[in-house]
């Protein structure tokens, strides 16, 4: 099945962060491609703190990242929303997903997964062993999105055609997880379609995720927002700039040069004579396209 844009919706696009760690070259770039691509279009812009993994959070970055977007001059519409706090949401949506009968509790642990799978695209595909029940004596542990046969296809604005098969390449995927705490690939459907987003602008790293969020989204019946990948921004050994691959958190009192190289990243080269934020902004909202910006990654 085909999922394409809703166009005739006015433009809602948002930022989502995790607070894992402070921002850095790779997520500030993305939230510059997606703050221009929504004000050039005359939309609004969000911006959601994905909070829900308390094990992987870093005390005070929530805070620091918006403080680094402020110090940037990025002007966001609304309040900050923040994950932990719309739980209820979360349960709804599992509740309808559990009465519609497409999600279901799994028992089985990690490791059982680890022994009886294969490797798919993104991690164990599991082999589906609860889908018509947990094994006899074993509670449900977590919940998973039953997944249908065939592939899934989405236009993305920057990547093109994208599909899988999520069946072969992911299997029936996490929706509230063993620990207890909600599943990015729910939260994230769950938030955008609550909040109106119409169109979703990240990183690439995120485009493996995207088949599945079309699932939940076809599964609770809420329309499929519109997708556009910007570049991963790697390192000179290639890895994905994060926390682990140590990438240096963006300076937010040496704003007017941080904004000016994730311009650059993104294919826009401001000319030298732009020497604030407010004239580099200027500059950018004047000459946004993405038909500048490269597809492929982007090394910096
Ligand atoms: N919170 C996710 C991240 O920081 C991004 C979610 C999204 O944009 O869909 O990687």
């Amino acid at each position: 099945m085909m999922s394409g844009f809703t166009p005739s919706l006015p433009y809602r696009g948002r930022f989502a962060p995790s607070p894992t760690g402070l921002l850095h070259a790779g997520s500030l770039t993305t939230a510059v491609g997606s703050y221009l691509e929504a004000r050039t279009r005359g939309g609004e812009w969000l911006l959601r703190m994905e909070d829900l993994d308390p094990p992987r959070e870093v005390a005070g970055a929530a805070s620091a990242i918006l403080q680094t977007l402020e110090a940037l001059g990025f002007e966001w519409d609304g309040v900050v929303e923040y994950q932990s706090r719309r739980h209820e949401l979360y349960c709804a949506a599992l509740d309808q997903l559990t009465r519609d009968g497409l999600a279901y509790a799994c028992g089985c642990t990690r490791k059982e997964i680890a022994a009886h799978a294969r490797r798919g695209v993104d991690g164990y595909v599991y082999p589906g062993t609860c889908r018509h029940g947990c094994v006899a004596g074993r509670a449900g542990r977590a919940w998973r999105l039953r997944v249908e046969a065939g592939e899934t296809v989405f236009i993305d604005r920057l990547q093109g055609e994208c599909r899988q098969d999520l069946e072969r390449d992911i299997g029936d995927f996490v929706l509230l997880r063993a620990d207890g705490f909600w599943a990015y690939q729910l939260a994230v459907v769950v938030d955008d379609a609550a909040q109106g987003v119409t169109d979703i602008v990240r990183g690439a790293d995120l485009l493996v995720s995207t088949p599945r969020q079309i699932a939940v989204q076809r599964a609770l019946g809420v329309d499929t927002p519109s997708y556009c990948h910007l570049p991963l921004m790697v390192n000179a050994a290639g890895e994905k700039l994060s926390k682990q691959t140590l990438a240096p958190a963006i300076a937010p009192q040496a704003a007017a040069d941080e904004l000016r190289r994730a311009l650059q990243r993104l294919g826009h080269v401001p000319p030298n004579e732009c020497g604030s934020l407010a004239e580099l902004w200027a500059w950018a909202r004047g000459h946004w396209s993405l038909d500048k910006v490269p597809a492929g990654p982007v090394t910096v």
